[in-house]
């Protein structure tokens, strides 16, 4: 059996494409690394890659993460500037044994001396955004309304599982600041014995319940990836509302060494693409964990 489940409408197309290679026998991480790829280089997506939102000082700095589920290895870089795909450097240093996850100016040299291509992240479009948030300098920080960290799960036809995840994190952050997304079992996690998950939203939530590691657990356990992630989402989200505090923007997705999926959210609608077999669709998972098909273009202005 092959699978694979990516996060956000954006990831539609690389996906597709991913699927195809694997059914021409590609392995997971070449498939999961095609379709986050697809997704850093167009500019469209302003929260990943190229075109990136900036942080509070207009600096497009990225995080990225990449993991073998046979190996349990894990690379990634976070902070990192002019990176032209974060997700190639995360690949690379998942071969490593020791320095495998490399912070701001490490992970761009790390990128330089390994001819990965370099590139300035901005866009017009970014630098705009940016010009007309600095005057408002919101309060509180929010996820992306839209779309956000672009996360891949894959399984190939060796029973092989891999994830990949890439980002520019959250709009307006400060310097330095790190999501989830890079950290292992909080924005992802993979064991081909057990299944792989990956999140999206607001990563200081996602960390505090460790989500990636606490689905995959589940589902060693014996869930299936589905009540895996509504079992570990709706566990956070209590807690938090518990404290007197939101847990408005949190979404998952996992997939089984079998080839099932699961998806939940605490959004009203989370939008992801997946394909198993000879099949594939664009789907929307809503907050009480029922999926249904979407077309491309449900959901305006979600991406
Ligand atoms: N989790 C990412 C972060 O906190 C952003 C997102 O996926 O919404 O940086």
């Amino acid at each position: 059996m092959i699978a694979i489940i990516g996060t956000w409408k954006m990831c539609r197309e690389g996906l597709m494409e991913a699927h195809e290679m694997l059914k021409s026998g590609a392995c997971a991480a070449d498939a999961v690394t095609h379709a986050v790829v697809r997704v850093e280089d167009d500019p469209a997506y302003c929260s990943v890659g190229y075109g990136g939102l900036p942080d509070r000082d207009g600096h497009v700095m990225t995080d990225a993460a990449f993991m073998d589920g046979t190996s349990l290895r894990m690379g990634g870089v976070m902070s990192a500037e002019n990176i032209k795909n974060p997700i190639l450097a995360a690949r690379m240093l998942c071969g490593r044994e020791i320095n495998c996850l490399l912070a701001g100016r490490g992970a761009e040299l790390f990128a330089l001396r390994h001819g990965l291509k370099m590139r300035d992240m901005r866009t017009e479009a970014s630098m705009r955004r940016w010009r007309e948030a600095v005057p408002e300098r919101p309060e509180r920080l929010t996820a992306y309304t839209g779309h956000d960290t672009v996360c891949v799960l894959a399984l190939d036809e060796n029973g092989r599982l891999a994830a990949g995840v890439s980002t520019s994190g959250l709009f307006m952050k400060d310097p330095g600041r790190v999501g989830d997304s890079p950290l292992i079992g909080s924005g992802f996690y993979a064991d081909d014995r057990f299944g792989a998950a990956a999140a999206t939203g607001l990563g200081e939530d996602i960390m505090r319940g460790c989500l990636s590691y606490e689905t995959v657990s589940r589902m060693k356990r014996g869930e299936s990836p589905q009540q895996a992630c509504e079992g570990a989402l709706r566990e956070l989200a209590a807690r938090k509302i518990e404290l007197g505090e939101n847990a408005d923007n949190m979404s998952l997705i996992a997939l089984s060494p079998d080839g099932r999926f699961g998806a939940a959210t605490t959004l009203p609608c989370f939008p992801f693409a997946a394909a198993r077999g000879g099949e594939s669709g664009l789907y929307a998972v809503d907050g009480n964990g029922l999926t249904r098909a979407i077309s491309p273009d449900e959901l305006a202005g979600v991406d």
